[in-house]
C-alpha cells in the first residue's frame, strides 16, 4: 500500500519541535495509537552480509576503507550460512531479516546470490529486507522478483547537511535509487542519523525530506549516531536525549503509518530513554548483539524490557 498525505512544511515541523516536552509526547501519542497497537513492537534482525572495504566516504561509517576502524574487508558470505542465522533470528522472536552489504552499489555479477539469500530467508516465514547501496532499475526488479519485500535506503540526513557527511554520491542519486526501489513494487525503508553535528534545522530537513517523498517509507529507521574511532565523526558533540526523543515523536506525527524504528545508537540508551522513545511513537527495533558492525543491546535484555514495560513483538 502506498501512503501520501499532504505536504508537511518545515514551518509544521519547526512548529511541533517547539511545542513543549509532554505536549508534545501527547499529540504522538495520540498518533500513534489511532494507527497501532501501541503495546506492539516490531522486531528485526539485521546481518552484514559482505562487511567493509566500502569505497563510499560516509563519514559516520566504520565501514569505509578510508577510514582506519579497524572493521577488515570480507567476502560476500555462503547463502547456507545466513540461513543459519536467518534460522535463529526466527528462532528468537523475529519477524523480519535484513541483509547488509557494504557495497556502493552491486554488481550485477552479485545479484542471482543475493536472490538466492533472499529466496532462502523468505522461504523461513521471515520479511526480507536488504540494505546493499545504490540500485538500478533491473537490480530493483531482480530482488523483488527473488522475494524482496523491503530495500533500506537511507537519506541520512538533510539536503543541505548531506555534503559535511558524504561526498562520494549525491542527494539525487539517493533519490534515484528510492525512486527504482517504489517502481520495482519494493516497500522503502527510509531514515537518517541524528546526532552528527547537525542542527535541529537540518533534523527538521531531514524530516521534511522523509515525510515528503512521493510515498512515505513504510519503515523510518531513526539513528543516534554510534561514534566510531577513526570516523570523521568521532567526537563529535553528544545529541541531548531530549531532541532525540523529539524527533521520534515528530517523525511519528508527520509518518502517522510509518514503522519508526529505534536503530543504531539504541545500545548507549538507558531502559528509560528507549520507553519515552516507545511513548513517542517508535515501534519497531533491531535486535540481536550487532547492527552491522557496531553493538546492539542483547536478546534478553530487550526480553526483559519488553516485558517490564508490558510490550509485546508484533507478529506478522
Ligand atoms: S554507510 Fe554504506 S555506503 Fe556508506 S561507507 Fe558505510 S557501507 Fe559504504
Amino acid at each position: 500500500m502506498v501512503y501520501r498525505i499532504s505536504m508537511v512544511s518545515r514551518d509544521d515541523l519547526g512548529q511541533l519541535f517547539e511545542l513543549p516536552f509532554p505536549v508534545l509526547l501527547h499529540r504522538a501519542a495520540s498518533v500513534h495509537h489511532a494507527h497501532f497497537d501501541p503495546t506492539q513492537v516490531q522486531v528485526s534482525t539485521l546481518l552484514s552480509v559482505k562487511t567493509g572495504g566500502c569505497p563510499e566516504d560516509c563519514a559516520y561509517c566504520p565501514q569505509a576503507q578510508r577510514y582506519d576502524t579497524g572493521v577488515s574487508a570480507q567476502k560476500l558470505m555462503d547463502v547456507e550460512a545466513v540461513l543459519v542465522r536467518a534460522r535463529a533470528a526466527r528462532d528468537a522472536g523475529a519477524s523480519r531479516f535484513c541483509m547488509g552489504a557494504a557495497w556502493r552499489s552491486p554488481k550485477d555479477r552479485d545479484i542471482p546470490k543475493v536472490a538466492a539469500m533472499i529466496a532462502g530467508v523468505k522461504a523461513l516465514g521471515l520479511e526480507t529486507c536488504a540494505t546493499l547501496g545504490m540500485l538500478d532499475a533491473g537490480q530493483a526488479g531482480a530482488l523483488k522478483d527473488a522475494g524482496l519485500d523491503y530495500y533500506n535506503h537511507n537519506l541520512d540526513t538533510s539536503p543541505d547537511y548531506y555534503d559535511s557527511i558524504i561526498h562520494t554520491r549525491n542527494y539525487q542519486d539517493r533519490l534515484d535509487t528510492l525512486g527504482h526501489v517504489r517502481d520495482a513494487g519494493l516497500k522503502t525503508c527510509c531514515g537518517g542519523i541524528v546526532g552528527m553535528g547537525e542542527t535541529r534545522a537540518q533534523r527538521i530537513g531531514l524530516l521534511h525530506a522523509l515525510a515528503n517523498l512521493p510515498a512515505q517509507p513504510e519503515s523510518v529507521p531513526i539513528n543516534r549516531l554510534v561514534q566510531v574511532a577513526g570516523t570523521p565523526l568521532h567526537g563529535s558533540t553528544e545529541l541531548d536525549p531530549f531532541e532525540f526523543v523529539r524527533m521520534i515523536a515528530v517523525a511519528r506525527i508527520v509518518m502517522p503509518r510509518s514503522m519508526l524504528r529505534l536503530s543504531a545508537g539504541r545500545e548507549t540508551m538507558s531502559d528509560e530513554l528507549q520507553a519515552l522513545c516507545f511513548l513517542a511513537g517508535a515501534n519497531s527495533i533491531f535486535h540481536g548483539e550487532k547492527l552491522l558492525t557496531t553493538g546492539n543491546p542483547d536478546t534478553a535484555q530487550d526480553e526483559a524490557l519488553f516485558a517490564r514495560l508490558g510490550l509485546v513483538p508484533m507478529t506478522r
